[in-house]
C-alpha cells in the first residue's frame, strides 16, 4: 500500500546521511520533500500541513549532541509524528461489562463491511468469544445472503430476516423491504437470549453518503446503543476519504475506524488521514478477501513499515 510513499521518504532521508548539523535550509528542503511525498500519497492537505509544521519545528529544535546523528534524528521525528497521526496508541475493543458487547458496522457500500463482519467474528471466536452476526442491511438484495455466507465460513451463527417467512419483510424490486432498526434490535435481543457474548450488526451502505442512509444508521445506533461503532473505510478511496469519514463521524459518531483493502496498491492517503481528521482511532486493518486477512492496527508498527 505505501510502497511509493515509503520509497520517497527513504530517498529523502538518504540525502541527509553522513551530514553534520543540519541548517535551517537543509531542514526546509527536507520538509518540502516530505510534504510532496505525503501529498502525492493523497494524504489530506490539513493533515500534511500539521504534520510538516510539527516535523520542521522539532527538527529545528533538535539537540545535536546525543546518541542519534542528524539524519537519524529526522527519521525519528518523522516516525513519531507518523505514529501520532495514526492515532498514537493501539486501541482494542471495548467490551461491555454486562454481555453482550454490541458492535455496529457502518460505511459506504463496497467498503468491506460484510467481509469485515466475518473477519471480526472469526477472530473473536478464536479468542473464545461466541459472536452472533446480525444482518441489518436490507438495502441490497444480496446483503443478507452474503452475510450468511460469510457467517458460515467463519463458523458463527447469523440472525437474519427471511423473506417469505417473516411477515414484515417482503421482496419488492428484488430488495428486502423491512425495518432494519427492528432487525438490529431483535438481533441484539436474540444475542442476549441465546447468551452470545458479542453481537456484530452489519448495516446498509450506499455508493455515496446520503441523508437517508445516515439517518437509518443513526436510528440503528440509538436503538441498540452499541459499545463500539466501527466505521469501515476502503483505504483506496483517496481524497474522498476525509469527506466520507467526517460525514460518518457526524452522522453515527463512530468509535473506531477499520481500514479495509490495505493490500491494494493505491496510494494510501486515506489510511494516513482518517484518524487525525476525525480524532477516532484506527482499530483494525483488513488486508485481503480471505477471512484471515485481518489484523489489529498498531500505529507504531504501521509507521515503521512505512519508514522501513
Ligand atoms: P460492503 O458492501 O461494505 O459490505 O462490502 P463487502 O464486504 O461486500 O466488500 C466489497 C468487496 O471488497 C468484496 O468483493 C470483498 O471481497 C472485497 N474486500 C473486502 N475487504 C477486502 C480487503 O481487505 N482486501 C481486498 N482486496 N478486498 C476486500
Amino acid at each position: 500500500m505505501f510502497n511509493s510513499l515509503s520509497d520517497r521518504l527513504t530517498a529523502t532521508f538518504k540525502n541527509l546521511r553522513g551530514r553534520g548539523r543540519l541548517s535551517e535550509a537543509d531542514i526546509d528542503a527536507t520538509v518540502r520533500e516530505i510534504r510532496r511525498a505525503l501529498l502525492d500519497a493523497d494524504v489530506a492537505v490539513p493533515v500534511v500541513r500539521q504534520f510538516t509544521a510539527a516535523v520542521r519545528e522539532r527538527a529545528l529544535g533538535a539537540e545535536v549532541s546525543g546518541a542519534l546523528n542528524p539524519a537519524q534524528q529526522v527519521v525519528k521525528i518523522v516516525n513519531d509524528e507518523l505514529v501520532g497521526i495514526l492515532g498514537g496508541q493501539t486501541r482494542s475493543l471495548q467490551l461491555a461489562k454486562t454481555p453482550p458487547t454490541v458492535i455496529m458496522l457502518a460505511g459506504l457500500q463496497g467498503a468491506g463491511k460484510t467481509t469485515l463482519a466475518g473477519k471480526l467474528a472469526l477472530a473473536l471466536k478464536e479468542q473464545g468469544h461466541t459472536p452472533l452476526l446480525v444482518a441489518a442491511d436490507l438495502q441490497r438484495p444480496n446483503a443478507v445472503t452474503q452475510l450468511s455466507v460469510v457467517a458460515e465460513r467463519a463458523g458463527v451463527p447469523v440472525f437474519a430476516p427471511h423473506p417469505g417467512n417473516t411477515s414484515d419483510h417482503d421482496m419488492a424490486d428484488g430488495a428486502l423491504v423491512g425495518d432494519p432498526v427492528g432487525v438490529a434490535r431483535d438481533g441484539v435481543a436474540e444475542a442476549r437470549t441465546k447468551q452470545h457474548d458479542i453481537v456484530i450488526v452489519d448495516t446498509a451502505g450506499r455508493l455515496g453518503v446520503d441523508e437517508l442512509l445516515m439517518q437509518q444508521a443513526a436510528d440503528i445506533r440509538s436503538a441498540i446503543t452499541p459499545d463500539e461503532v466501527l466505521f469501515v473505510i476502503d483505504a483506496m478511496i483517496g481524497q474522498d476519504a476525509v469527506t466520507t469519514a467526517n460525514a460518518f463521524a457526524e452522522g453515527v459518531d463512530f468509535t473506531g475506524v477499520v481500514l479495509s483493502k490495505l493490500d491494494g496498491d493505491a496510494r494510501g492517503g486515506a489510511a494516513l488521514s482518517v484518524a487525525k481528521v476525525t480524532g477516532r482511532p484506527i482499530m483494525f486493518a483488513s488486508t485481503g478477501e480471505k477471512l484471515t486477512d485481518f489484523e489489529v492496527f498498531h500505529p507504531d508498527r504501521m509507521a515503521s513499515r512505512i519508514l522501513d
